[in-house]
């Protein structure tokens, strides 16, 4: 049996005493590896180890980071297909989307790329007599991140391009789901060129993920995952002194307008409802027709286009999806449809049944649709997280703002009508964080940022783009003059203004 170790120091690293988890197939539903669990004394070795090799990584001019950047990128493009194949064994996603996963992760190293434009700071010449004041923004020192299982490459990516090219040594508490991939674009970065010591890969659960968070030297964490767990890391990082992004949970609405191109809806819904088994937090669970009407014609449309997907293993090329991505998370899920049913909900098409020959131990659900949702549900309310699709009917278009707006969860929103005026009202007045206008996943470039709003995020910055680089950063001040000795300072005592 495989073991997936820690890295630290640019090495495997285990220490003895450690426990394990068990890493999954999702297609076959046997073990395929254990996972090592770090200990507080793992994660304190590993602070140590990043806190002396973040020194002089600090110290190396932008431009030599950005190219253990440029560098890393080419290395991660040539080794793409085993990447993808790595990923796709662990979470169960299709390699089409694996490969999606590493790319998108692989922006934000490009963004990532141009550090030594983005970390320069700002100066103004004579803001006094004789007095200039510049800022610069320097790295905190030695940081972490929490990531998720469900983009175990672009999600630490997210995180690590950013902070590490700012200069920061970073630590990386990977999903103990799949973990192997985080562990593998580490060992990129330490041939790409990174010092030893700046990019640790610590694997573990709520014991690790306490120790990084109690531990006074990461000076900040980022954490995307679900949202109890999120506000939790919040809470208890804040209070530790740290600087906190933490990511949570999604529910996100698709409106239809009555004036929408329903075949453009039907051919991106099923993609997004159902893409990677549902398990993206971009994803579309929530379709919400507008006006009367407008839910019979979407269901006539839906229906042939559901029963065209095709679940099969992830490595199979005309898969639209996989398994999801372990035993657990597939009773979740079923148990949320038993609670849908039980809730009065219309099942219109039941998943439950997929049986994938050959993989019948794998963690296979079909596509789940169910009609005439409503907002007291509790399976609206809370996330599924799966391949279930939940039409909820809306009256008229300030009711669909409302449910949207409502909704504890506010990461991403899609409209879908020909009406530039009714978009244009709805992304001003939605309280969700990220918003698409016939666009079903609205996941921002790379250059801009990402996060949600409510439940779906807390802490107020947001991940990459120039959000990213401010996250990670601190910024200094400095308020110079050199004076040659003709000034005399009759106000000393007054505090100095620009009258
Ligand atoms: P999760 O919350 O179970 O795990 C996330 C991380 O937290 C993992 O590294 C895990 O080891 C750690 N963790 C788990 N239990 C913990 C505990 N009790 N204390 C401390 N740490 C703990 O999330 P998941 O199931 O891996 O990922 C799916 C969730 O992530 C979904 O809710 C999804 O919406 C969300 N997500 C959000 C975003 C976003 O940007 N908003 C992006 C991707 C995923």
């Amino acid at each position: 049996m495989r073991t997936i170790t820690h890295f630290i120091e640019g090495k495997d690293y285990i220490a003895e005493g450690e426990r394990h988890a068990d890493v999954f197939a999702p297609n076959t539903g046997k073990v395929q590896a254990h996972v090592t669990l770090a200990t507080v004394e793992t994660v304190n070795h590993a602070v140590e180890v990043a806190q002396k090799a973040q020194r002089e990584w600090a110290a190396t001019n932008p431009q030599r980071r950005a190219r253990v950047m440029f560098e890393f990128k080419r290395l991660v493009e040539q080794d793409k297909d085993r990447l993808a194949q790595l990923l796709s064994s662990e979470h169960g996603k299709v390699l089409s989307d694996a490969q999606g996963d590493i790319q998108r992760g692989l922006e934000v190293i490009e963004f990532a790329c141009g550090i030594p434009h983005a970390q320069k700071g700002e100066y103004t010449d004579s803001a006094g007599p004789g007095i200039d004041v510049y800022s610069m923004r320097q790295p905190l020192g030695v940081v972490a991140g929490i990531t998720p299982f469900n983009f175990p490459a672009m999600i630490p990516m997210w995180m690590f391009g950013v902070a590490i090219a700012c200069g920061n040594a970073f630590i990386l508490k990977p999903s103990e789901r799949d973990p192997s991939v985080p562990v593998e674009l580490a060992k990129l970065m330490l041939q790409a060129g990174l010092p030893k010591g700046v990019l640790n890969v610590v694997h573990g659960d709520k014991v690790a993920v306490d120790a990084l968070l109690d531990h006074q030297e990461v000076k900040a964490a980022s954490f995307v995952g679900s949202s109890d767990i999120a506000n939790y890391v919040y809470e208890r990082g804040a209070r530790a002194g740290k600087r906190i992004q933490a990511m949570g949970g999604a529910k996100n609405h698709g409106i239809v307008m009555p004036d929408a191109d329903l075949d453009q809806v039907v051919a991106d819904l099923v993609g997004a409802a159902y893409g990677s088994a549902g398990e993206r937090c971009m994803a579309l669970p929530v379709v919400v027709p507008v006006g009367e009407g407008t839910a019979e014609k979407l269901i006539d449309k839906l229906i042939p286009a559901i029963k065209a997907i095709k679940v099969s293993h992830s490595e199979d090329k005309s898969a639209h999806y996989g398994p999801v991505v372990t035993a657990t998370h597939k009773s979740r899920i079923e148990e949320y449809i038993e609670l849908a049913i039980s809730e009065g909900a219309n099942l219109i098409y039941d998943g439950r049944t997929s049986q994938i020959p050959e993989h019948t131990n794998g963690y296979f659900i079909g596509p789940t649709l169910f009609d005439n949702v409503t907002a007291d549900m509790r399976s609206y309310q809370e996330e599924i997280f799966g391949p279930v699709l939940q039409i909820v009917r809306a009256t008229d278009f300030n009711h669909a703002v409302s449910l949207a707006s409502d909704h504890q969860y506010g990461n991403g929103v899609a409209i879908y009508t020909r009406n530039g005026h009714a978009a244009r009202e709805f992304a001003q007045r939605v309280n969700v964080g990220m918003v698409g206008i016939n666009v079903p996943i609205p996941v921002p470039v790379a250059y801009h940022t990402f996060g949600g709003w409510k439940r779906s995020a807390f802490g107020d910055t947001n991940q990459h783009g120039m959000e990213g680089v401010k996250f990670w950063t601190k910024v200094k001040t400095v308020t110079q003059r050199w004076p040659d000795g003709s000034d005399t300072n009759d106000n000393a005592f007054v505090i100095p203004t620009m009258e």
